[in-house]
């Protein structure tokens, strides 16, 4: 039987700010030049998350796009928490990641409610943080690797005493541009505000999501053969390259 995924991506005509598609779009290309199928599922407002689904992906979006779905994410809550529960794997982007914590409250003072599924909450400042980030991660014991993006967030998220961050800023602000942590982890679920989109440049995160999926979906850990990845690695330095011409930290 040829090895299929399916990917639930949600809100894709809604939260999808800064070129979302493209995350979407590299582990479809990377799991294709494998043999591996790729089962593209969007989940609107109102729709079931398939049961099925071996990766779940939100994206990113401004605040007015984060309250017209934000309702419908905490209706979806006990599938998500099935999903992660059973072992699928996560990827949630900005707007998507600060509404999967407990609440997201604007510069306003009006507060979104969160899916509760990651331990964090998130408050938004007056200052937008924006610009190239590079984070150090350690997602397998022993695999120090680097993550380069763009962040633009006016959110500030806070991680739950003990909660895992997806990695340790080295430039750029991060959750909140004060404790030095970007993004969130519970097992095969990742929160990151790294866009750009995230993935093209960091082909290592792309393959780690579609090794958690195809684990989700076979039940073993499978080996992915090695790719090409000279334009990709160039991409990384690149955008590490701009990162660290920022300096320090935010
Ligand atoms: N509206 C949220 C904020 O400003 C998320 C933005 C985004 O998804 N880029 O923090």
């Amino acid at each position: 039987m040829p090895v299929r995924i399916r990917v639930a991506h949600l809100y894709p005509e809604t939260l999808n700010i800064y070129a979302d598609r493209g995350n979407i779009a590299v582990l479809e290309r990377r799991a294709a030049w494998r043999g591996i199928g790729f089962d593209h599922v969007p989940v609107g407002i109102g729709d079931a998350i398939p049961q099925d689904a071996n990766l779940v992906y939100v994206g990113g979006g401004q605040d007015r796009e984060q309250a017209l779905v934000a309702g419908d994410l905490v209706g979806k809550r006990e599938m998500l928490a099935d999903a992660v529960a059973g072992g699928a794997a996560l990827l949630a982007v900005c707007g998507g990641y600060q509404l999967l914590g407990r609440f997201y409250r604007d510069r306003n003072g009006c507060e979104l409610p969160g899916v509760g599924l990651l331990p964090h909450f998130t408050v938004a400042g007056e200052r937008r943080m924006i610009g190239d980030i590079l984070l150090r991660c350690e997602l397998d014991p022993g695999e120090q690797r680097t993550l380069a993006g763009f962040e633009n967030h006016a959110g500030r998220t806070f991680l739950d005493e003990g909660a895992e961050p997806l990695g340790q800023v080295v430039h750029g602000f991060g959750n909140n541009g004060e404790d030095g942590f970007e993004g969130c982890r519970i097992g095969r679920a990742i929160g990151t505000y790294l866009h750009g989109p995230l993935l093209p440049r960091n082909p290592w995160l792309a393959d780690w999501l579609l090794r958690q999926a195809l684990a989700h979906a076979l039940g073993t850990s499978p080996v992915l053969t090695s790719l090409d990845d000279t334009i990709e690695d160039t991409a990384h330095r690149v955008a590490a390259g701009r990162a660290r011409a920022r300096g320090g930290r935010g």
